[in-house]
């Protein structure tokens, strides 16, 4: 864990958007403690017509409105001047997957973040070719905007901060912060419509408590992202968990 205050910029056309979702919660809890800052700025600010426009037909025409790389390239140079300083991320459809490690990657670059929203059809490729450092997709899926891929990505890379969640183990037995899903959690009550919390959870044996979350964890992991074992290295305990696991399930 890193101790630090990590520093955010966001450049899009709705800063309302993104200032509601920072201002909730835990992110809102850690600008107020200063542990971390994100600065957000208007595109249209840095428009060069009386118009504010930051959008324009495409080239070779096709559906849509494409975003003009003036503003860009206006705004990061007049906030973030310095090169060395800043990262500037592209979201996009078409940038490398986000992740947990990735996630990690950002939060140990001492560069600024600095996030560009597109909207409508893309953003002008000159951009991408000579201001852009970092493109990153969120999912393969296509929203309306980089606004809420660049919220995910600072939620994310916010909780990997110590002092963020108030608890430095909370983001550390989480899925994929070991390469596997986490294990399932219960609370009160011990009985609701039926359904029982597991036994070994209330008998208060750490070490029992400990070996039925690894394999619950494996349990999952193999359920539903199998993919991820293929990647992971098991320990032996662990190789003895899975092959109980495998066994019940003949
Ligand atoms: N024409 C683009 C394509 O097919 O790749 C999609 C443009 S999308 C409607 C508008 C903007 O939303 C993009 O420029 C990007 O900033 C953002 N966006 C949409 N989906 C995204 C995703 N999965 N990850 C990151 N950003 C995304």
């Amino acid at each position: 864990m890193i101790t630090m205050q990590k520093k955010f910029g966001i450049i899009t056309i709705f800063p309302d958007m993104v200032k509601s979702y920072l201002g909730c919660s835990i992110l809102k809890r850690a600008i107020e403690k200063g542990i971390i800052s994100v600065e957000v700025h208007n595109l249209r600010d840095y428009a060069t017509d009386k118009h504010k426009t930051v959008d324009d037909y495409p080239y070779g025409g096709g559906p849509g409105m494409v975003m003009k790389p003036e503003p860009f390239y206006r705004a990061v140079e007049d906030l973030w001047p310095a090169r060395e300083s800043r990262r500037i991320i592209m979201l996009s459809p078409r940038g490398r997957v986000f992740s947990q490690d990735v996630a990690r990657e950002i939060v140990e670059d001492m560069r600024v973040p600095v996030f560009l929203c597109g909207r409508y059809e893309a953003i002008d490729e000159r951009v991408r070719d000579h201001l852009v450092d970092d493109e990153i997709s969120i999912g393969d899926y296509v929203l309306t905007g980089g606004e809420l891929p660049a919220l995910v990505i600072i939620d994310a890379v916010s909780r990997l901060i110590p002092d963020v969640l108030g608890d430095d183990q909370s983001a550390e037995d989480e899925s994929f912060s070991k390469g596997l899903l986490d294990y399932p959690h219960f609370t009160r009550p011990e009985e609701f419509r039926g359904m029982h919390v597991p036994r070994v959870l209330l008998s208060g044996n750490h070490e029992e408590i400990r070996k039925w979350r690894k394999q619950q964890s494996l349990k999952s992991t193999l359920r539903t992202r199998p993919e991820l074992l293929k990647i992971y290295t098991l320990s032996d305990e662990e190789k003895i968990l899975i092959e109980q696991i495998k066994e019940e399930q003949l």
